[in-house]
């Protein structure tokens, strides 16, 4: 057991005294848990294979899951990739720093831990005070996936982060709640035109709007497992953001929606469950279930991707049985909302209208 130091940070303006002991313990091959735009991430200094591996360890993420590296610089990506395509500039200076993460050839330095072996290694900018001063400070590039164990809902606050990995890390920077709550998009520009592995915190529109053509990868929407042993982004395949309870995906036309949503419920109610709903504003108060939380308005889904995943703890802290959750529309950030919710039900779809 390590023991886990907390620090709260100013997030408008990180105190120095606090960066330098979080960067101390990156240099020396450390892990430091700190606040991102889009969840919390758990760093390491991504050119030390030693420390990388660590992550791993920390998190018992799978090896072949390889892990953005974040910088604060667009000066520090020379020294980890072969080439730079003239589409990936024009994202980065639109979208950087932000919640965009490019998938590019990788340059020897990178260790191969950091790419589960691929030739390819995925950067991003991240829109965050405190994590662009701890990167900054290190004077290194930071390896960060998000900051739980493997397969559980992301952290999107400190607390969530001491869950799952009390006595497993050296440090955690508390900088609140994040503000967009679900993981950057990851978007592979080694191919054209570039292509969604992972829907996230820039819309899919935001990039058709800067580039024309954007493709999505089929098993980033994906309704059934994905099984395909070779996929390019094998984040993919590996279960993901999973409450405890079983979960239970309802998508369609609200009305249907929320008819078989108390269908659901009192099935599960008569078999002695404890069942909790995932609505929306506009439907919470139509169901009688255990409990009923929302996920806000249907009118704004960057509401929907801020609370989801702590929503989903919530749940398993309240020990509910059965989650069922009503789908949200695949646009905006509600894109990366379904990807998460299909994956945390493991495909337990069910389609009315
Ligand atoms: P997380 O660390 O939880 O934010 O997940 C990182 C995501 O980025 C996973 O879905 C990875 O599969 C994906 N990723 C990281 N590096 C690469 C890469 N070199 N090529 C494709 N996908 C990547
Ligand atoms: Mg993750």
């Amino acid at each position: 057991m390590i023991r886990t130091v907390i620090l709260k940070v100013n997030c408008e303006k990180p105190e120095k005294p606090k960066i330098k002991a979080a960067a101390d313990v990156i240099r020396k091959g450390g892990l430091v848990a700190f606040p991102t735009e889009t969840v919390y991430g758990l760093g390491a200094d991504a050119l030390n294979a030693k420390a990388v591996k660590r992550i791993y360890e920390a998190k018992k993420r799978p090896l072949d899951n390889p892990i953005i590296v974040h910088v604060a610089t667009k000066q520090e990506i020379l020294q980890l990739t072969e080439n730079i395509p003239l589409k990936a500039n024009k994202l980065m200076s639109i979208f950087w720093p932000g919640p965009l993460t490019l998938v590019l050839k990788a340059s020897d330095k990178v260790p191969k831990a950091i790419t589960g072996g691929l030739d390819t290694v995925a950067v991003r900018m991240p829109r965050h005070n405190v994590a662009l001063a701890l990167i900054k400070e290190s004077g290194v590039p930071i390896a960060a996936p998000s900051a739980n164990l493997s397969g559980r809902p992301s952290p999107t606050t400190a607390e969530h982060v001491n869950q799952d990995l009390d006595g497993r890390i050296e440090m955690i920077l508390d900088g609140g709640p994040t503000n967009i709550g679900v993981e950057s998009t990851v978007l592979d520009v080694t191919v054209d035109p570039p292509i969604i592995l992972r829907p996230g915190g820039t819309s899919y529109e935001e990039l058709v709007k800067a580039l024309g053509q954007v493709n999505i990868h089929p098993a980033a929407l994906a309704e059934k497992s994905v099984r395909i042993a070779k996929v390019p982004s094998p984040g993919m395949k590996h279960r993901h953001y999973a409450p405890r309870a079983e979960l239970v995906l309802i998508e369609g036309n609200i009305k249907p929606t929320a008819k078989k949503i108390q269908q659901i419920i009192d099935q599960n109610k008569k078999n002695g469950k404890k069942v909790g709903v995932l609505a929306t504003d506009e439907t919470k108060s139509m169901y009688t279930a255990d409990t009923v939380k929302s996920l806000g308005s249907r009118a704004d889904l960057s509401s929907a991707a801020r609370s989801l995943f702590r929503l989903l703890r919530e749940f398993d802290e309240e020990k509910v049985d059965i989650i069922v959750a009503e789908g949200v529309p695949l646009e905006g950030l509600g894109l990366a909302v379904m990807n998460r919710l299909r994956k945390a039900s493991n495909y337990r779809i069910v389609k009315v209208d």
